[in-house]
């Protein structure tokens, strides 16, 4: 995927890498201006960055580079993401990137079509599964005080319908039975051009837009009885283990 054309404007406000591989990208509204929030995360008192800001006239900016940990994420509040790693700062794991506007702004086009160059960059690049666990809103970290980050315009339909190739329907989708499984799950994911990955929730049903899918691998768990299913799953967690990196050729 081609490198969308980014302005690099640096900040002060990053941490030198820790030992978590970056499993998602997460969106935020800037509720206010590029030019403001390029001065903001200059101001080392601000102590606030993120990785990306882009204009409502599709320019993008860049504060903290990829390898290093910008400062967006790091509160949370009754999450709601099954990726999240209790306790630990979700700014060690995921990239940020900012938007320009008011939470609630109808997103211009200039603006859409360079944040989604931008995610087709980073899931290429970093090995983002396209997911919505994988993809989300900084209200997942924060539901109680970023409740309205990104907000109710940003257009996570089109967005994911555009970063699947413009398909509706998925082509292929991961289903895991446990979160442990997490890192064979994207491996797997990889190997399907970084296909969408499920948890099944607490309550063991099978989310319906897995079972949606043209192709569903599921790994760990026993049949979903999706028509065109794939197990990767054993007796025990070994066994599932095997299946999987048999599945992968290692
Ligand atoms: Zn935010």
């Amino acid at each position: 995927m081609d490198k969308p054309n980014i302005i690099w404007i640096g900040s002060p406000n990053f941490s030198s890498p820790k030992d978590y591989k970056i499993i998602a990208i997460v969106n935020h509204i800037m509720s206010g201006t590029l030019i403001g929030t390029d001065a903001w995360f200059a101001y080392p008192a601000s102590k606030v960055s993120s990785h990306f800001g882009i204009g409502k006239n599709g320019e993008i900016h860049q504060y903290v580079k990829i390898g290093n940990i910008a400062w967006a994420n790091g509160n949370v509040n009754k999450p709601n993401w099954p990726l999240l790693i209790p306790g630990v700062n979700p700014n060690y794991y995921t990239i940020s990137i900012e938007h320009e506007g008011e939470s609630g702004d109808i997103m211009p086009e200039a603006q859409y079509q360079a944040t989604l160059a931008l995610h087709r960059w980073l899931i290429g690049t970093i090995d983002i599964p396209v997911s919505r666990d994988n993809i989300i809103g900084h209200y997942r970290i924060d539901s109680v005080n970023r409740s309205r980050c990104p907000g109710t315009g940003f257009p996570w339909d089109r967005l994911f319908k555009d970063l699947q190739g413009g398909n509706d329907v998925l082509q292929v989708a991961v289903l895991l039975y446990t979160k442990e499984d997490y890192w064979a799950g994207a491996d797997v994911s990889v190997k399907n051009g970084n296909c969408a990955i499920f948890v099944r929730p607490e309550d063991l049903s099978v989310p319906a837009e897995a079972m949606s899918s043209q192709k569903l691998i599921v790994v760990g768990g026993p049949t979903t009885k999706h028509p065109n299913e794939v197990l990767l799953s054993g007796k025990d967690k070994y066994q599932t283990a095997a299946a999987v990196a048999q599945y992968l050729g290692k």
